[in-house]
């Protein structure tokens, strides 16, 4: 029986290496310059890159969609353990498809872009912001009280309208978003898709109340009083006992 050639599976696996650098090298992402090529630091700064690589929007280097939804399950977690509260904002730039059919799609994307960085100087570096699809970002924000949340989003709101976004040379746009809220049950463990469908409610109903406003869902008032979110967590007597 003839024998595989020993290279093949060596060649296709120094063609992946290499175009796994050429990206990081595009990117912008340096290696570790004293370290010898194949030597564990090397090789665990190229995993570094690719990590960071795969979890940013290509256009905004914002968080991606991938990486958000890991995000926000997290954050569902902790909801459930901490009872902390935390709110989603949905957000999509109204009549965005005015803006490509009129200035092209390069000045689309420079709104894109420019509206992520609008949404990014918004908050605080605890939150997330994402590109969630086209012209429609996510920002999840841990530990925000309900009592702040349409403050927050009006601010957002506010920030985008009142930015003029240059596309071309002399030609400024402006824009505005709908935004859509909801916080994440407290003491109940839910799901980042229940969460993120009740927000995208809001957004829908942003949109057909007119764009360009945000509204957010009421929080349910928990039921759950202190002394049993207490003994919720509390260990247990028994646990020891085999
Ligand atoms: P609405 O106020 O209801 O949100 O209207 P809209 O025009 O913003 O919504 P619609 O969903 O009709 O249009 C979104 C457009 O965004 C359609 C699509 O061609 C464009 N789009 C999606 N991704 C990109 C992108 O990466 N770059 C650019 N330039 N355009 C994009
Ligand atoms: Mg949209
Ligand atoms: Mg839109």
């Amino acid at each position: 029986m003839a024998a595989q050639p020993a290279s093949e599976p060596k060649t296709a696996a120094t063609l992946k290496l290499q175009a796994a650098l050429q990206l990081l090298a595009q990117s912008g992402h340096a290696l570790p310059a004293g370290a010898a090529q194949g030597s564990l630091p090397w090789l665990q700064s190229v995993i570094d890159g690719l990590c960071e690589l795969s979890s940013r929007d290509a256009l905004t280097g914002l968080t991606n969609r991938r990486q958000f939804e890991l995000t926000i399950a997290r954050e569902v977690d902790r909801v459930a353990r901490s009872g902390e509260p935390a709110l989603v904002l949905m957000i999509d730039i109204d009549y965005f498809k005015k803006i490509n059919d009129t200035h092209g799609h390069a000045a689309g994307d420079e709104v894109i872009r420019s509206v992520g960085r609008a949404l990014q100087d918004c908050v605080r570096p605890m939150d997330t912001v994402a590109r969630f699809g086209g012209e429609e970002f996510a920002i999840v924000l841990p530990n925000c009280p309900p009592a702040f949340g349409l403050t927050v989003a009006e601010r957002i709101r506010l920030k985008v309208q009142r930015r003029a976004i240059a596309v071309a040379s002399g030609v400024e746009v402006n824009v505005t978003i709908s935004i859509g809220g909801a916080f994440a049950p407290q003491w109940v463990r839910s799901s980042a898709p229940l969460w993120i469908a009740r927000a995208d409610q809001q957004l829908y109903r942003a949109k057909s109340e007119g764009r360009n406003r945000a509204c957010l869902e009421q929080p349910a008032v928990s039921q759950i009083s202190a002394e049993e979110r207490s003994m919720l967590f509390a260990h247990s007597q028994f646990q020891d006992i085999e």
